[in-house]
C-alpha cells in the first residue's frame, strides 16, 4: 500500500480530464481524490504500488484529446486511508497559472446525439460535451467554472445536472452543458430586426435559398452568410459590405463537398475536419475554377467545415457550400453582440440568425494552408487561441505589443507565451480599443503582470505609442525592437532554437535601424542582437504610401532605373517629374513592392484593393517554368553602418531580361514564374553568402512574403540542397501577427543581459 501526491500541469481543465482520471483510477483499484488547481490538477491516490506504476505510465498515454500535459510530477505523502475516488471543489489560490482550452468543434458523439431523433438533444443547436463546445470565447475568468462562464445565465435543468455530476457521464463537469430545457435559445429577425415565428433554422434555410444575406451568430462572431453558387449574390455582398475583390471564405457542408470544388490531400481533410476546424485554403480544382472565381480570384479557396451545432442544421438537407465571412464593417472588430450587430448590419444583412448566449471574447476564424502536414498559418486565432505557444524559460514576465495592421500582443510568463487571437487594423478606433480591453483580459486570464514591454522600433504605430504610454504610466522598461529582427526571433521562437541563425525575413516594409523602410533582408543574429548582411536595391516609392495601393507606380521606378520604356505605364509623364524632383519618394527594400511592381509591368494587377492583391495575383499566375533571370549582387556599405558591408540585390538587369523576354513574346504566366524563381535563387546565394561567412547554417524563414506558397514549395528545398538547415514557421504566422512573439523573446534576452552587466 502506497500514497502519492500528483501534480500535473498544462490544459487539463474542461477538456475531460476529470472524468478520465475517475475511470483511469477505478480500472487500477485505486482511491483517493482530484482537485483543480490553479496551475493544473492535483490527484491523491493510495494503493497497490504496481498498480499506482502503472497508472503513471498509462496517464500520459491515455489522456483525452484535448488535454495538453506539460509536466506530471508526483511525491509520496503520509497514508490517507481513503475509502472511495472524490472530486474536490474548485479551489482559488494566490497565484493563477490554469491554461484555457481554445474553442472547439462539435465532437463525433454529439454530432451523433444531434442527428439522433430519440435523443434529448435532437436538433439542439448547442450541444456539447468535455470534448467539445465553447471555451475561451465564453469565459469571464478562471478558474474555469460555469458561474465564471456566459452560461451563468441557464441554471442547469435536473436532467443536465444529473450528467454534470456523473463521472461516468461524457458530460461530467462539462461547463457549457445543457439541452432545449435549460440552455440559450435561437431566433431569427427579419431585415429590421423583428423577430419572424417559425423554426429559426428553417427560416434561415428559407432566406438563404431565395438568395438573400443571413447574419449568423456563431462561436467567437457573426458570420453574413449567402449562396456561393450565383455570383448575383456575391456581388450583392460586395457591394453592401464595399469590400470589392477579396477572396470570400466558404463554408462546406462535409469533405465529399469540399472535394467537389478543391483538391484535398490527406493532411487536409485531417485539419479540415479536425477538432479546431480552420479555414484551409484548399486549391481549387482546375475544371471548378470558373464558377469559384466571384468567391476568390487566386487559385486557392478558404473552407471550412460546419463547427458548430449550428452550423451543421444549417447544413442539413440544403447547401453544398455558402458563403461565410465575417461579419465586420471595413476594419473594424467581428460583431459579437446582438443589437449592435442588428443595428450595424442594416442594410447588409436581410436576416439574423441569433441565440441568447453572451459572446464573451471575440475569436474569428483562423486561416491556414497546410504545409508538410502542418497548419501554416495566415491568421492564428479560434481553435488554437489561448493555448499557449511554449518557449525556452522568459527571464520576466512582458507583454509584447505586436504591430499595427496585423495586430497582435504576446503575453510571456515562465515557458509560456500566450499569443493573442486575431485583433486586426489598429488605425480602427473600436479595434484599438479592442485591443486594449483583450490585453488587459489576457493578463487576468493568465496571471501575468509584465514587468517590462516590448514594441516595434515605429514610432507611428499605434501599438508602440500604447506600450509607451503604459511604460511611462507604470515606470517599467519600454523595449524597442527592429521589426525584421522580431520576424528572425518569431521563427526561431517558433521552432525552439537559440541562434545564432541566418534570418531570410521578407515583408512589405517594416523600419530599420538607418530610418528607411526595410523589406527584403537576410539578417544574421540571435534574440540579443543582429546584424544586416543583404538586401535588395532600394525602389523609390513615388507618392509614398500611394505607391502601396498603386502598383503602376513602383512598375514606373523600377523601369526606369532599369532604362527600360515606360511608355506604356498611366501617367508616366507625371511619375517622371515626381520621381526626377526626388519629391516624396522615400526608398523601400520591400519585398511586397518588387512584386507589386513586377505584377504591373506584366499586366497583371496595377492596383491593390486589398493588402497583397498585386503579388497574390502574380502568384497565381505563375505558370511550370524552371527558368531564371539574371541574379546580380553589389556590395556597398551599409546605411546603418557605414563599416560594414551590405550584399545587395540589383534588381535592374532581372527587370531588363524581362522585358526581353516579355517583348519576344514569351508568355506572362511563364515570366511570372521565371521573376519568382530568381527570388528563390537570390534568397539562395544571398543565405550561402551568408553561411560562408559566419559558419551558421540554421536558416529561418520569416515575414508577410513567405505566404507565396510558390516560394514555400521551393526555397526551403533549394536551401537544403545548398547545405543549410531550414526552418519555417510551425505555430505562429510568418507575417506581423506572429511578429509579437519575436519580440517577447528579444526583450528577455535583452533584460538578462542588462541583469548580467548591472551584477
Ligand atoms: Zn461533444
Ligand atoms: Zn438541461
Ligand atoms: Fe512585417
Amino acid at each position: 500500500m502506497r500514497t502519492i501526491e500528483i501534480k500535473i500541469k498544462g490544459i487539463v481543465q474542461g477538456v475531460g480530464f476529470r472524468p478520465f482520471m475517475h475511470r483511469l483510477v477505478r480500472r487500477h483499484g485505486l482511491k483517493g481524490n482530484i482537485r483543480n488547481t490553479s496551475s493544473g490538477v492535483t490527484v491523491e491516490l493510495e494503493g497497490d504500488g504496481e498498480e499506482l506504476r502503472r497508472f503513471l505510465e498509462e496517464l500520459p498515454r491515455e489522456a483525452p484529446p484535448l488535454a495538453v500535459i506539460e509536466d506530471i510530477s508526483w511525491r509520496g505523502i503520509p497514508a490517507r486511508g481513503f475509502t472511495d475516488f472524490t472530486i474536490i471543489q474548485s479551489e482559488r489560490q494566490a497565484e493563477r497559472n490554469t491554461l484555457i482550452s481554445p474553442d472547439i468543434a462539435i465532437c463525433p458523439d454529439c454530432l451523433r446525439e444531434l442527428l439522433d431523433p430519440k435523443d434529448r438533444r435532437y436538433r439542439y443547436p448547442f450541444i456539447n460535451c468535455t470534448n467539445c463546445g465553447p471555451r475561451l470565447t465564453i469565459i469571464e475568468d478562471v478558474p474555469y467554472d460555469r458561474p465564471k462562464t456566459s452560461m451563468k445565465a441557464f441554471p442547469m435543468c435536473p436532467d443536465c445536472d444529473r450528467e454534470y455530476h456523473d463521472i461516468e457521464n461524457r458530460r461530467y463537469h462539462a461547463q457549457p452543458d445543457c439541452c432545449p430545457v435549460c440552455g440559450p435559445s435561437l431566433n431569427f429577425l427579419d431585415a429590421d430586426g423583428n423577430p419572424a415565428s417559425g423554426d429559426p433554422v428553417a427560416l434561415a434555410q428559407q432566406a438563404l435559398r431565395e438568395g438573400k444575406i443571413v447574419a449568423v451568430k456563431g462561436l467567437g462572431g457573426f458570420h453574413l452568410a449567402c449562396r456561393s453558387d450565383d455570383p448575383a449574390i456575391t456581388r450583392e455582398l460586395r457591394r453592401r459590405k464595399q469590400r470589392d475583390e477579396k477572396p470570400f471564405a466558404v463554408m462546406c457542408r462535409n469533405l465529399e463537398a469540399a472535394r467537389r470544388f478543391c483538391r484535398v490531400s490527406e493532411d487536409e481533410a485531417r485539419i479540415l475536419n479536425g477538432a479546431r476546424k480552420p479555414i484551409v485554403l484548399l486549391e481549387k480544382k482546375l475544371d471548378a475554377r470558373p464558377e469559384l472565381t466571384h468567391l476568390s480570384e487566386n487559385n486557392w479557396l478558404g473552407v471550412m467545415l460546419p463547427y458548430t451545432p449550428l452550423h451543421v442544421l444549417l447544413f442539413d438537407g440544403t447547401f453544398d457550400m455558402l458563403v461565410m465571412t465575417s461579419a465586420n464593417l471595413s476594419d473594424t472588430p467581428i460583431l459579437k453582440d446582438n443589437e449592435a450587430a442588428v443595428e450595424k448590419l442594416r442594410g447588409i444583412a436581410d436576416g439574423f440568425l441569433l441565440h441568447n448566449r453572451f459572446i464573451q471574447t471575440r475569436c474569428d476564424d483562423s486561416l491556414c494552408w497546410v504545409l508538410s502536414g502542418k497548419e501554416y498559418f495566415a491568421r492564428r486565432s479560434r481553435g488554437y487561441v489561448p493555448q499557449p505557444v511554449t518557449v525556452l524559460p522568459l527571464h520576466a514576465q512582458i507583454l509584447a505589443c505586436g504591430a499595427e495592421q496585423k495586430a497582435s500582443f504576446c503575453l510571456g510568463k515562465g515557458e509560456h507565451a500566450f499569443l493573442s487571437q486575431h485583433i486586426g487594423d489598429l488605425k480602427n478606433l473600436e479595434t484599438l480599443e479592442h485591443y486594449e480591453l483583450q490585453v488587459r483580459y489576457f493578463e487576468r486570464l493568465f496571471d501575468v503582470h509584465p514587468k517590462a514591454l516590448a514594441c516595434d522600433l515605429h514610432p507611428d504605430y499605434l501599438s508602440t505609442a500604447y506600450a509607451s504610454e503604459r511604460a511611462e504610466k507604470e515606470s517599467i522598461p519600454l523595449l524597442q525592437v527592429q521589426h525584421h529582427h522580431a520576424h528572425m526571433a518569431a521563427c526561431m521562437a517558433d521552432n525552439g532554437l537559440t541562434g545564432p541563425c541566418i534570418g531570410l525575413v521578407w515583408d512589405g516594409t517594416g523600419l530599420g535601424t538607418d530610418g528607411t523602410v526595410w523589406g527584403a533582408e537576410c539578417l544574421i543574429g540571435d534574440y540579443s542582437g543582429f546584424s544586416r548582411f543583404g538586401s535588395i536595391r532600394p525602389i523609390p516609392l513615388i507618392g509614398g504610401d500611394r505607391a502601396v495601393k498603386e502598383a503602376a507606380r513602383v512598375a514606373f521606378s523600377l523601369l526606369k532605373e532599369a532604362g527600360c520604356s515606360t511608355e506604356s505605364l498611366p501617367n508616366a509623364p507625371l511619375l517622371e517629374k515626381q520621381l526626377s524632383a526626388g519629391f516624396n519618394c522615400p526608398l523601400s527594400s520591400g519585398m511586397g513592392r518588387l512584386f507589386d511592381g513586377v505584377s504591373a509591368i506584366l499586366g497583371i494587377r496595377e492596383t491593390c484593393s486589398y493588402e497583397g492583391q498585386a503579388a497574390i495575383l502574380l502568384e497565381a499566375a505563375a505558370g511550370e517554368s524552371d527558368a531564371c533571370l539574371p541574379v546580380i549582387f553589389c556590395e556597398e556599405p551599409a546605411p546603418e553602418a557605414p563599416h560594414t558591408k551590405l550584399l545587395r540585390f540589383d534588381w535592374r538587369p532581372m527587370i531588363r531580361e524581362l522585358i526581353r523576354q516579355r517583348d519576344s513574346g514569351v508568355p506572362v504566366p511563364l515570366l511570372a514564374s521565371m521573376f519568382m524563381n530568381t527570388m528563390v535563387e537570390m534568397a539562395v546565394e544571398i543565405a550561402v553568402a551568408a553561411s560562408k561567412e559566419t559558419g551558421i547554417r540554421q536558416t529561418v524563414l520569416s515575414g508577410g512574403s513567405f505566404q507565396n506558397i510558390y516560394f514555400m514549395q521551393r526555397l526551403p528545398q533549394r536551401l537544403r540542397a545548398a547545405g543549410l538547415e531550414v526552418f519555417c514557421h510551425r505555430r505562429v504566422s510568418c507575417n506581423d501577427e506572429g511578429l509579437s512573439l519575436g519580440q517577447l523573446k528579444i526583450a528577455s534576452a535583452r533584460l538578462k543581459n542588462d541583469r548580467s552587466e548591472r551584477f
